[in-house]
């Protein structure tokens, strides 16, 4: 594998720990991403971010699109669903991907394979070869066999905005004003407040 795009795959594998469907399929839909909202990688907060599962791909969707949670334009919704919904905050256009691979339901390998796995049979050879087919197969495909793309009408959500922080009551550590619970009649963090 050589040229630029392989170069940026490979950097995403190293930054997630190994190559797998899941960073496969998050990378593919960051590329779409970035280019049907014309975004470069950017050093601003110019791009946003939501994703609504946090596997594999996430990690590949805030390498390629540089959205972080330390930069506030990565937000995590924690549906379990594999939709992906990115804003550009120049052009105030947004788009919201469905990924939508079948390569794993429609492949009869794959059953079999787990009835051995439960079984209490070591299987993980021939599962981890299966795995890297199915990462091989999505980095290829058609775009429109493993995702689908439309525009939003929804604006972004409005920019991260620094809160000041106090400190607990009861533990004295430093959080973000806006998280404070009261308890006892004092202002403490949110494990203090929840702690028994
Ligand atoms: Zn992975
Ligand atoms: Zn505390």
């Amino acid at each position: 594998m050589n040229g630029p795009i392989n170069d940026e795959l490979r950097e995403a594998v190293q930054f997630h720990g190994h190559l797998c469907p899941g960073l496969a399929l998050g990378f593919r839909v960051a590329k779409a991403a970035l280019r049907e909202l014309k975004a470069e990688r950017p050093e601003d907060e110019e791009l946003v971010s939501i994703i609504e599962n946090d596997s594999c791909a996430a990690d590949a969707i805030q390498f390629i699109t540089g959205c972080t949670f330390g930069k506030g334009n990565l937000i995590f919704r924690d549906y379990g669903k594999h939709v992906y919904t990115f804003f550009n905050r120049h052009t105030g256009r947004g788009i919201r991907i469905s990924e939508d691979y079948r390569g794993f339901e429609d492949d009869d390998r794959f059953p079999p394979l787990k009835k051995r796995q439960e079984r209490g049979e070591d299987v993980t050879v021939e599962m981890q070869a299966l795995k890297m087919e199915k990462a091989a197969a999505i980095l290829k495909a058609d775009e429109n066999e493993i995702m689908t793309i439309r525009e939003v009408a929804t604006q972004p959500p409005r920019e991260a905005r620094v809160h000041g922080s106090i400190r607990c009551a009861s533990c004295g550590e430093k959080f973000m004003e806006s998280r404070g619970r009261v308890k006892n009649g004092q202002i403490v963090c949110i494990p203090c407040f929840e702690k028994a």
